[in-house]
């Protein structure tokens, strides 16, 4: 199977893709398009991290000194309801934010949490979007792939000897 991830210049170009078509998206979702929501999917697209909403936070307030945590949290929630981030819980630990919401898989690192985007394309011309399981209609696959990063695989090793 061919298990590559997503680089970053494909990531920096599906980024400005989305960056140009924010605008118009939010206001057919009937959402008005404040420098808060626009700075926050800004971090979201430009981060391969998967960061959490305290993250998020900690970058956007660089910019805007005045926006809360509480203000974050529900502009991701509502970046979610109209399609432009997902939110996904890697090992089921608390929330992290994706700004990738192309069809993608997930490699993590089961020690320190950290996310990369997969692509799969031999696994998704298989794992066909139509087909049903028992009383369940597909809708869509997601993989995840638990995995030793580079750092971790260093220091897992450093312990061992
Ligand atoms: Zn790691
Ligand atoms: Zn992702």
């Amino acid at each position: 199977m061919d298990l590559k991830l997503i680089g970053e210049r494909q990531r920096s170009d599906y980024a400005a893709r989305r960056l140009a078509a924010f605008a118009t998206h939010c206001r057919k979702s009937g959402l008005a398009v404040t420098p808060q929501r626009l700075a926050i999917i800004r971090v979201l697209l430009a981060t391969p991290e998967h960061p959490t909403a305290e993250a998020v936070y900690e970058i956007v307030r660089q910019e805007h000194p005045h926006i809360s945590l509480a203000t974050v949290h529900r502009t991701l929630d509502t970046l979610c309801e109209i399609g432009e981030a997902h939110k996904v819980t890697p090992l089921h630990d608390s929330a992290r934010y994706d700004g990738n919401v192309a069809a993608h898989h997930h490699v993590v690192c089961v020690r320190c949490r950290r996310i990369a985007d997969v692509e799969l394309p031999d696994a998704d011309r298989v794992l066909h979007r139509r087909a049903t399981i028992g009383e369940f209609r597909v809708i869509g696959t997601s993989v995840e792939f638990l995995a030793l990063c580079k750092n971790c695989q260093a220091e897992a090793k450093q312990n061992h000897e």
